[in-house]
């Protein structure tokens, strides 16, 4: 018989599968064992776990009478690992051993692990995770940054500040992924003017692997191997060398682990380069030409895009490129003119820069957009792609973001779904009928649930204030201040995402005198908390943000408004599931999805949105408000202005009235029966394994079965 494993052995390896992550239970259990280390080990198990070797962990197990708990995560685990009758193993069988290969240049997983900066990152570790759910033979591929993206503080003057913290992979759920003759990977990039190393780091997520690339070793020049230090840092070459090192390098680490993707999905152009070293590898092993080569490899691709501005898209100069790629286009045997080409909208204009969406549209026969109305823009913007075709038969579809339920979705709440809907629930939450049932949850059950987690987030948010005042050197009468900061019973706002200019942070403070009514309204008052990171080359998004943070410390705003610093995961759940209202105010039509409403919606929360991205085809009058009418002006300005009248005039005649009508009980009846119709109506469809799924039926298994037929779609 072998030894049986120790709590220890069996919570290490929960550990090092950030399953555990979505499953609150175990979460539970981490925290159990030591709250504040917990909490100050940002939420990383495998840090708490070189704290309490064996003995001391059984020791506080037992104390805290935790074996059954440990045992029961530790068997669900292994269930969920073997389980052979997945959604996946019923419909995405054609996809067989060979899985697909999911590229990006950031993925946000967990809060311990700062490989993400926003809404791209979360997407693509929400698509691993439903991936891993529905049992869909799929690999990720990214880049490892030690020191990721950067963590936020506010100095004296409300102005943004940054710091970078090494992260030591042995921190972290991560192994030396392995090539078959069991020895580390490491893969090389050439260059004209020299090689790039790069190691190869494992991650499982579920059942769904994730390979990290780090340039990060000794083989490496002191630049190299600073390369993949940072997510978004440095310049134009620093871009170009990281995206030849996560595309060119990805496909390269792929082989090396003998893994051979049956089709490669690209979550935005920054993974542009992989199919080209698909294709150099089937020009050299199967003795292709490259135009036959190009024709299959695209077949087996598939590009989702979402930039809706063209300054958005990463563009690179002949030279950069002729550095390198050239190395790559000698072996595709193409001259670096016919090269530039793959990058352009017209390939024979030498004043076109190579633009990596176009070589991802290229190299992918599907495309799809993140949103309908983002699907419309993106036809259009591309059209010039596809001159001969009208633009509703531009070949970019949509497949509308979700998120991943059980990582967003508050325990407490978890709870009430549990009770009213069926009892499998979770394994269908892309079927709309599974959630008509929470229409049977009782009003006041969801309020009092609801009014916890928004307690929760207030005492969260106090807290963090002082912690950051304290920093700061603030008095201790200030630190008083901050004790009391919100009030429960005011209806509470929040908006939090990244500072770029045209998310509009400040959309709400445009008539200032109007802000401070609905603010210091006796009667009726609202409450906002704010949170958000602006690049750090953005100073235009840190001026927006040096402005709120201003006012939250000048009267009469001070204790009604406030800024959380640092906005991360953690951050992020705690406000998606506390807040009562989740504002949304993009200059439309540059939100191409938007997420974190989702993660609202599934906590009882109501959006407040300018219809766009999914709002714009998720409202329906009733589960949530709406701002405005979707027109556009092509003056800003004057967009600007009628939108925040727009915001205006519907937090005054439907938000704050409807949040304040109350029954005898002091319950929101209205209020609440617009909370069960968003569950209702929104929770099926903005869901990740809805997303994930349709991915599988429209696009994946179209791309594994095509390899075969011809058809060409590209200019
Ligand atoms: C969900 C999420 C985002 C994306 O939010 P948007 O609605 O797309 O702005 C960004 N950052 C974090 C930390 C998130 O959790």
């Amino acid at each position: 018989m072998p030894q049986s494993k120790t709590i220890h052995d069996k919570l290490s390896e929960l550990a090092n599968n950030l399953w555990w992550s979505w499953q609150p239970e175990v979460t539970m259990i981490y925290r159990e064992i030591d709250p504040t280390r917990w909490s100050e080990l940002s939420h990383n198990p495998v840090l708490l776990l070189r704290e309490y070797g064996p003995e001391k962990l059984e020791a506080r197990a037992r104390e805290l009478v935790l074996h059954s708990r440990i045992n029961g995560a530790y068997r669900r685990w292994q269930e969920y690992m073997q389980s052979t009758d997945t959604w996946g193993d019923v419909h995405a069988a054609v996809l067989g051993y060979r899985p697909a290969a999911y590229f990006s240049a950031e993925f946000g997983l967990h809060e311990s692990l700062r490989i993400y900066s926003g809404g791209l990152g979360i997407l693509a570790g929400d698509h691993l995770k439903s991936a891993s759910d529905l049992g869909i033979p799929l690999v990720g591929v990214g880049l490892f940054y030690h020191e990721g993206y950067f963590s936020q503080y506010i100095d004296q003057d409300g102005w943004q500040k940054e710091d970078y913290t090494f992260a030591e992979p042995s921190h972290l759920p991560l192994r030396e992924a392995v090539g078959a003759d069991g020895t580390p990977v490491v893969i090389t990039v050439d260059t004209r003017r020299g090689r790039i190393h790069a190691r190869v780091w494992r991650i499982d997520v579920g059942r769904v692997p994730l390979y990290l690339l780090d340039t990060n070793i000794a083989a490496n020049s002191e630049e190299d191997r600073k390369l993949t230090a940072r997510l978004y840092g440095g310049d134009q070459r620093t871009r170009i060398r990281q995206e030849l090192i996560l595309g060119v390098g990805g496909v390269r680490a792929l082989a090396a682990l003998g893994i051979n993707p049956r089709l490669i999905h690209m979550n935005e152009g920054h993974s542009a380069f992989a199919p080209l070293e698909i294709i150099r590898q089937r020009m050299k092993h199967d003795g292709m030409s490259f135009d036959d080569s190009l024709r299959e490899t695209s077949a087996a691709g598939v590009f989702t895009t979402h930039t809706p501005v063209p300054a958005g898209h990463d563009r690179f100069d002949g030279g950069l490129i002729e550095e390198h790629l050239g190395p790559q286009a000698d072996d595709l045997g193409l001259s670096l003119d016919t090269f530039m080409g793959l990058g352009r909208v017209d390939p024979h204009n030498p004043s076109e820069p190579f633009c990596m969406t176009v070589l991802a549209f290229k190299t992918s026969r599907r495309a799809n957009a993140v949103s309908n109305l983002h699907g419309v823009v993106s036809r259009r913007m591309w059209h010039s792609l596809w001159p001969y075709r009208s633009e509703e038969e531009i070949p970019i579809g949509h497949i509308t973001n979700g998120v991943h339920v059980p990582t967003w979705l508050a325990p407490q709440i978890r709870q009430l779904y549990d009770r009213v809907l069926p009892n499998n629930w979770f394994l269908r939450t892309g079927e709309p009928d599974v959630w008509s049932g929470f229409e049977h949850v009782t009003a006041g059950e969801l309020w009092e649930t609801h009014q916890s987690l928004k307690s929760r987030l207030i005492v969260y948010s106090r807290n963090r204030l002082v912690k950051a005042a304290q920093k700061r050197g603030s008095t201790d009468e200030e630190l008083q201040q901050l004790q009391n900061v919100l009030d429960p019973r005011v209806l509470l706002i929040g908006f939090a995402r990244r500072f770029a200019p045209y998310k509009r942070a400040d959309l709400v403070l445009r008539d200032l005198e109007r802000f401070r009514q609905i603010i210091e309204s006796s009667e009726h008052p609202v409450h906002f908390v704010f949170a958000g990171k602006a690049h750090p080359a953005d100073d235009h998004g840190k001026a927006i943000m040096q402005r709120i943070i201003r006012l939250t410390s000048e009267p009469p705003f001070r204790g009604r408004m406030v800024f959380l610093d640092d906005y991360d995961i953690n951050l992020a759940r705690h406000l998606v599931q506390g807040v009562d209202v989740w504002l949304n105010n993009p200059r439309r039509p540059l939100e191409a999805s938007g997420t974190s409403g989702q993660k609202v919606v599934l906590n009882g929360g109501l959006n407040l949105s300018i219809l766009d991205g999914w709002w714009a085809e998720a409202f329906d009058g009733h589960n949530g408000f709406g701002i405005g009418t979707g027109l556009i002006h092509s003056n800003q300005d004057i967009q600007d202005n009628r939108d925040a009248e727009a915001l205006m005039q519907v937090l005054n005649n439907e938000v704050i009235p409807l949040y304040y009508e109350r029954d005898k009980d002091d319950v929101p009846q209205g209020w609440i029966r617009r909370m069960k119709r968003a569950v209702r109506t929104l929770g099926w469809r903005f869901n990740a394994d809805r997303m994930v799924m349709d991915y599988v039926r429209e696009c994946y298994i179209p791309a594994a079965g095509s390899l075969s037929c011809d058809m060409t779609i590209m200019p």
